[in-house]
């Protein structure tokens, strides 16, 4: 069953989602050449505390880590470890936090320094495809619709969409229903209505969309060893439409880039008012 939040209760997950945020947006300074990704893990495990949480996925399954680190080729729930990053990676990391009772749940996929054309071709497409995808997600609309949109985008670029791991919705649990995949029919699958709040995650591969997973039990792979990406936002249907309660902007700073893609889904303070800037 699909659990619909009230204002209240969004602006508790906003709270745990902004933790998630400033956490990547800490990450993103320290992301460089020769840093393992364990070492990163205990920098985010220090601050997502320091922020009054407690890490969403450390102990979640049994999972042993607070973030699931991917490089290149791991698709997603890499197992942090001792590996140093090298100059041309890419790595992706998902995070979580709980606070109050309710989880933020978002990733983002780095480039450790210079990457190829290639690789920065496939994080622009995964990124642009998940604001292609938040679009889709308001009210009368249907889980398909989002799906189809990343689907249709990533597949005109060329690239796999991974199927067996998907969105969801998002609150006092991790994972809620409904399933929210990167791929579907328009018009298909459960209704959105007001007060919904999921999470959308397109994992986009260079090549196949199949997907394999190591002994670890955890960590998946692309079958053909071609990279792939991972982008993940929180957002909740309000007055209709999505609002974005995550941000990239933290990361963004921190690495130079100059986007408004977030801008159409995001909430501004306006003379003490909620004002939803997506709106008209
Ligand atoms: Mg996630
Ligand atoms: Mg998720």
């Amino acid at each position: 069953m699909i659990h619909i939040k009230t204002r209240e209760e969004i602006e508790l997950i906003r709270e745990s989602a902004l933790i998630v945020s400033k956490t990547l947006g800490m990450l993103a300074s320290e992301i460089k050449p020769g840093v393992n990704t364990l070492y990163l893990d205990s920098l985010a495990e220090t601050f997502i505390r320091d922020h009054g949480a407690i890490p969403g996925f450390l102990g979640l399954y049994d999972f042993p880590n607070t973030l699931c680190m991917s490089p290149n080729y791991q698709v997603v729930h890499g197992i942090p470890n001792g590996n140093p990053l090298q100059e041309g990676d890419i790595i992706s990391i998902d995070c979580g936090a709980l606070k109050n009772g309710f989880y933020g749940d978002h990733a983002y996929t780095f480039a450790v320094g210079e990457t190829s054309k290639e690789i920065q071709r496939l994080l622009e497409v995964t990124r642009t495809s998940l604001y292609i995808g938040i679009a889709q997600f308001k009210a009368n609309n249907r889980v398909g619709d989002v799906g189809y949109a990343i689907q249709k985008f990533t597949e005109d670029a060329g690239y796999g969409v991974v199927r067996e791991l998907v969105g969801h919705g998002l609150g006092k649990v991790m994972h809620e229903e409904p399933e929210m995949p990167n791929y579907g029919r328009r018009g298909r699958g459960k209704k959105f209505t007001e007060g919904m709040v999921v999470a959308i995650e397109p994992m986009i591969n260079m090549g196949t969309k199949n997907i394999k997973q190591l002994k670890d039990g955890w960590t998946i792979l692309t079958a053909d060893g071609k990279p792939s990406a991972h982008f993940e936002h929180n957002i909740a249907i309000i007055n209709g439409s999505p609002e974005i309660l995550s941000t990239f902007d933290y990361i963004h700073e921190v690495l130079g880039i100059e986007t408004d893609e977030e801008l159409p889904f995001k909430t501004t303070t306006i003379n003490g008012n909620l004002e939803n800037l997506s709106k008209g």
